[in-house]
């Protein structure tokens, strides 16, 4: 499938889902590897109604290219893209239960609780706190696009970014679904996250498959989780050939840093 109907088939896709109403949510892609030149959905439009001839060409500043009306939070996408040249594609929709963790005070999606998501999300899904829309909401979302590959924007939505339409669209859908569990977990006390030691292994394989630059970069997620949050992730190496430093929470003899390294070169030795 070309790219501009893969564009226009996940937005249809966001509408079916249910996870936008109205003019909600946007779509974009990487027109080539390397380049700034995308295509987007076009603003004022049901995702629903979304076809192959509807999605505009923009240019590096998210300016259009021919015709065709681009959306406000364009920004958002570009911020993604000017930090990342593996990212092909973003996706943002407004997904009923991530949405409402968005607008809630605690996350429970932040620590990983599910071994798979650990490997197609990295270790953290944060919650970035509200920002205006503009340049206040870019410079929230800005420091993270290098750590992770899905957030929930506070007060908002989720936006998921991936290689291709196939993968931002299939890590907004985990979102979603880690959402979901995670609401019905609360009732009974709320899930339980998969300890460190578990998530050392996960980040590994995530590395070595190739699926994102979150498990690299751990140590810094860990920094900037709210500090209300229990314990989260403090240390991982990098992967190979990661220019990312290795730093433990400190301390004498025989720190989690160290151990959680050697576990991870371990797994990357027996794999
Ligand atoms: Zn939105």
């Amino acid at each position: 499938m070309k790219l501009r109907a893969q564009v226009a088939d996940v937005a249809r896709h966001l509408h079916q889902r249910g996870w936008c109403a109205n003019h909600d949510g946007n779509v974009t892609a990487r027109l080539e590897p390397g380049a700034s030149r995308y295509l987007a959905t076009p603003t004022a439009t049901s995702k629903r109604l979304v076809g192959d001839r509807d999605v505009i060409e923009l240019d590096a500043k998210g300016q259009v290219v021919g015709q065709g009306r681009v959306f406000g939070e364009i920004n958002l996408h570009l911020a993604v893209y000017e930090r990342r040249p593996d990212v092909g594609c973003v996706v943002h929709a407004h997904p009923p239960s991530a949405t409402a963790i968005s607008a809630s005070r605690t996350n429970p999606i932040e620590r990983p609780f599910i071994a798979e998501a650990v490997v197609s999300l990295g270790p953290s899904v944060p919650r970035i706190p509200y920002a205006q829309p503009g340049e206040p909401a870019r410079a929230a979302l800005a420091p993270w696009c290098e750590l992770v590959d899905a957030v929930l924007l506070g007060n908002h939505g989720v936006m998921a970014w991936g290689a291709d339409p196939e993968q931002a669209l299939l890590r907004l859908e985990l979102v979603e679904h880690l959402a979901r569990i995670a609401i019905a977990a609360t009732a009974l006390g709320g899930p339980e996250p998969l300890p460190d030691a578990a998530v050392a292994p996960l980040l590994a394989a995530r590395a070595k498959a190739n699926l994102g630059r979150a498990a690299d970069r751990a140590v810094e997620i860990a920094a900037r989780l709210t500090p209300t949050s229990p314990a989260p992730v403090v240390a991982c190496a990098p992967a190979p050939h990661s220019p990312v430093p290795t730093i433990g929470p400190g301390g004498g003899g025989r720190d989690l840093a160290a151990i959680v390294r050697e576990e991870i070169v371990a797994a990357l030795r027996k794999g």
